[in-house]
């Protein structure tokens, strides 16, 4: 039916526009917060609605570029449109997608945030003064700085 996870990535690993997509700070910041588990619930969602009716009348659009750690999984994953799941995944367009279509591309969405979760932080929050180790014996002294 459809390439396993590992030739799918390979083949998006090969896209320079796949590619682009990573999660910006706003998104990895609400991925932290609520957690993949809901963020997938979430993408359920979002796959029910936005993806699995047979007639989506913005088709190609109804996918953001930011705001939602999904959406750029799903960009980066060609899962954002039913045009990209046809080309991609070989799932035609122009009829529902059935649960388990659903499940898989749901699949492919969590195999890239997981993806994602490995890689280290882009963006330091914040310019950190205790970077350096601590000095164990400066530790209720006054670490003379200069
Ligand atoms: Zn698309």
């Amino acid at each position: 039916m459809k390439d396993s996870l590992a030739s799918l990535f390979e083949r998006l690993s090969r896209s320079s526009f796949r590619q682009r997509f990573r999660l910006g700070s706003q998104e990895q910041q609400y991925l932290a917060n609520k957690g993949l588990e809901t963020i997938l619930e979430h993408g359920k969602d979002f796959i029910a609605k936005r993806l699995a009716p047979a007639e989506i009348p913005n088709d190609g659009k109804q996918t953001p570029f930011k705001g939602h750690p999904i959406f750029l999984a799903q960009h980066a994953t060609a899962t954002c449109c039913r045009g990209c799941i046809e080309k991609w995944h070989e799932i035609e367009a122009g009829r529902a997608l059935n649960q388990a279509e659903q499940d898989y591309i749901l699949g492919v969405i969590a195999h890239w945030l997981n993806l994602q979760e490995s890689r280290p932080p882009k963006i330091r929050a914040t310019p950190s003064t205790s970077q350096k180790k601590a000095k164990p014996k400066s530790e209720d002294g006054q670490g003379s700085l200069f």
